[in-house]
């Protein structure tokens, strides 16, 4: 847990906090255009579809500017080169991510929907989430058996979104005096609500502002 006095102490920290994350010159640059891929391979209902989609663009709506969220539906198949044991492996699409981008020369950040487990550092469960922040990447796993809730397309999509914008902070990772009681916040580890509180939304602004910053001068 980390404890700051002030509103303006938080601000600071999360304003200076881009330097691992600007060493990956793709990052600053899908935060600039905000350009969001979402690959699909799995046989999730088109309103599941939809509702993902509308929680990507909802998340990217807390920064000014236009963004452009595009969903592309492909054939499981073209993911069994990173496929082993049943298991996507989330280093082998992250290599086929580097390689696409500079073949189309373009920083986007790419978000893959899978009906297959995925494994980073360790092996996710099912409806877990593997996110890559500096490199804007996201694998949400599905099981294809499971119905999920509407909740889950709404509230933990977007919680996985805030991260892959930088937000790599739990709400509850932080105290930060002169805030006074905070509503319930998606960035809990549960994702209990839609909603992102002051201190997490204030937290994302500054480091935006910070990583603006950074680039400019
Ligand atoms: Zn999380
Ligand atoms: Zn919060």
């Amino acid at each position: 847990m980390m404890r700051f006095k002030s509103i303006s102490e938080w601000k600071n920290y999360c304003f200076n906090t881009h330097k691992a994350y600007l060493k990956n010159r793709y990052f600053s640059c899908w935060i600039k255009q905000k350009k969001v891929d979402i690959f699909n391979y799995t046989s999730l209902e088109k309103g599941a579809l939809q509702d993902i989609k509308k929680s990507v663009e909802g998340a990217l709506r807390l920064c000014k500017g236009s963004s452009k969220v595009t969903m592309l539906t492909r054939n499981p198949s073209e993911l069994n080169f990173a496929v082993k044991n049943s298991i996507l492996i989330g280093k082998d699409i992250m290599k086929m991510v580097k390689k696409s981008r500079k073949k189309d020369k373009s920083c986007s950040a790419r978000i893959f929907l899978a009906n297959k487990r995925a494994a980073g550092n360790g092996l996710l469960r099912f409806g877990d989430a593997l996110t890559y922040v500096s490199d804007g990447m996201t694998i949400f796993t599905f099981d294809p058996s499971v119905k999920y809730p509407k909740r889950f397309f709404r509230d933990e999509v977007k919680h996985e979104i805030y991260h892959l914008l930088g937000l790599n902070a739990y709400h509850e990772d932080t105290e930060v005096k002169g805030y006074g009681k905070l509503s319930k916040c998606n960035m809990e580890y549960n994702a209990p609500s839609e909603i992102l509180c002051q201190k997490c939304r204030d937290g994302l602004m500054s480091f935006w502002e910070g990583v603006k910053n950074a680039k400019s001068s």
